[in-house]
């Protein structure tokens, strides 16, 4: 599973893996209801939020105002 691209839609749920050959796999998840802002550095509603994954570690992640 190492490798793997994955982004996850907050507001839907949706997740979009890429594997490491190109293989995109797409389900939905169960998502958190606050997430902390990386921009304005808060605690915020995750929904219409933005955020990506990589390898398993989220990198980022920007609040619907600092999108
Ligand atoms: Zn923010």
């Amino acid at each position: 599973m190492s490798g793997d691209f994955e982004i996850i839609r907050l507001d839907t749920g949706d997740r979009l893996r890429i594997d490491m050959d190109g293989t995109e796999i797409r389900d939905s998840v169960q998502v958190p209801t606050v997430e902390y802002c990386d921009k304005c550095q808060q605690q915020k509603n995750i929904i219409n939020g933005d955020y990506a994954m990589w390898q398993g570690q989220k990198i980022l992640w920007f609040c619907e105002t600092c999108k």
